[in-house]
């Protein structure tokens, strides 16, 4: 990719480059929610842009398009409307480019993006959890059943998954309760209530669809990305003592479904093709159904840091994208080969994603294995899992070269329980 620059001035290290562009919804004291793209310290208000003609190519563009309350009906739109779109965007602020850097609504398109709160970017219909992590799925195999068998006869041959619960799915910045609910240790004689004494992050990354199926249709791998808008980072909020005692034979239920945060903006897969490259060998050979014809992994770094309240933040974790045993190309084929239908704006988590190093473990479960090895957060500081007043912060992003392309961050504050 040739290099690019920007009249809009860009911080060292911002995610947000003239290369990345994500879309996600924003609101302030002044205006209502809407539409934007993030550049640097600012926002792109579309809507202006939309107003002043500058999307006048795309004549089917409704003219309220970015004054709604969720992307979805902008992403229905489909992929070469959004493409242009950001196309659109990124020559207006190409550093040659007069038109809207001398216009007169610039001061309006423009908006500071620290005066501005962020709302979820999509109304999530429907949320999938993979497990398609094999260091993750093989450390949690080895600490509740068997290291010899930490993996079971199924996960090599499919995208293991879940369905989860979408209506308490969250935007970066808005704190939870720890969850109460019914748990039995092994020393237990008899199942006890009370907040949950594990509580845990799952670092993944998670894909918003943005192409809707009939039931009945499949999805081969081949066409999937056609289907994929764009990625956020994904906390899966988790309570290991109530997700121990449910979990056989259903999976995850109350353990999982009190809160999960996602970062607001939604980077596309345009941006991270820079990133593209090969995911591990499978081995055995997938079905056919499963087989890809092109790359489907991302080079994306990914990393948590726990902030205990009244200390600065720590890292615990420095991850990468593209570990993940299951690409999203198969993932989507597996959700769909039966027939399900998908729509726009469903929600797919990747999993947790842990690599090889156990400085790279995805989860507290696994950093701290299973509570025998406490983190050091310096300042005296230890932890097994994530205490009240905690705030824990995922940061993920690409480069390569002068390329950078990032997510911002996903925060959320853990409070005592309700
Ligand atoms: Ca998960």
């Amino acid at each position: 990719m040739s290099q690019l620059s920007t009249w809009v001035q860009i911080p060292n290290n911002s995610d947000f480059t003239i290369y990345n562009l994500p879309f996600g919804i924003f609101q302030n004291k002044r205006l209502s929610p809407r539409a934007g793209m993030a550049i640097g310290d600012k926002i792109v208000d579309l809507s202006v842009l939309h107003q002043e003609g500058f999307f006048a190519e795309l004549s089917q563009l409704p003219t309220d398009i970015f004054v709604r309350a969720s992307l979805n009906d902008l992403i229905a739109l489909g992929k070469p409307v959004t493409r242009k779109i950001r196309e659109k965007v990124q020559e207006l602020l190409l550093a040659d480019n007069e038109s809207l850097r001398e216009h007169q609504c610039r001061g309006k398109a423009m908006v500071n993006r620290k005066e501005a709160k962020m709302l979820m970017p999509v109304q999530i219909g429907d949320y999938t959890d993979f497990y398609s992590s094999i260091e993750h799925a093989t450390n949690v195999g080895s600490m509740f059943r068997d290291p010899e068998n930490a993996l079971l006869p199924n996960w090599k041959h499919l995208p293991v998954g879940y369905h989860g619960r979408a209506s308490s799915i969250i935007p970066s910045g808005v704190p939870i309760h720890r969850p109460k609910g019914q748990y039995k240790d092994p020393h237990m004689e008899a199942p006890e209530f009370g907040p949950s004494r594990r509580l845990d992050f799952e670092l993944e990354l998670a894909f918003v669809t943005g192409k809707s199926t009939k039931m009945g249709d499949s999805i081969s791998t081949s066409d999937a990305e056609d289907h994929i808008f764009g990625f956020v980072l994904f906390n899966d909020w988790s309570a290991r003592d109530i997700q121990a005692w449910e979990y056989v034979p259903l999976g995850p239920f109350l353990g999982k479904n009190f809160a999960s945060s996602i970062s607001p903006w939604i980077v596309t897969l345009e941006a991270l093709e820079p990133f593209r490259l090969s995911g591990p060998k499978q081995d055995p050979q997938v079905l056919p159904y499963l087989a890809c014809k092109k790359d489907h992994s991302f080079d994306l770094n990914l990393e948590v840091y726990i902030q205990p309240e009244g200390k600065s933040e720590s890292r615990v974790c420095i991850s990468n994208f593209k570990h993940m045993y299951w690409n999203i190309a198969q993932q989507l084929a597996h959700h769909t080969v039966n027939g399900c239908n998908i729509n726009v704006g469903d929600l797919y988590a990747s999993g947790t994603i842990s690599g090889k190093t156990p400085d790279s473990f995805g989860s507290m479960l696994e950093l701290a294995w299973k509570g025998t090895k406490p983190l050091d957060l310096g300042e005296g500081v230890f932890r097994k899992f994530i205490e009240d007043g905690d705030t824990v912060i995922m940061r993920g992003f690409a480069q390569k070269d002068q390329i950078r392309v990032g997510f911002g961050e996903v925060n959320t504050k853990v409070l005592p329980t309700k």
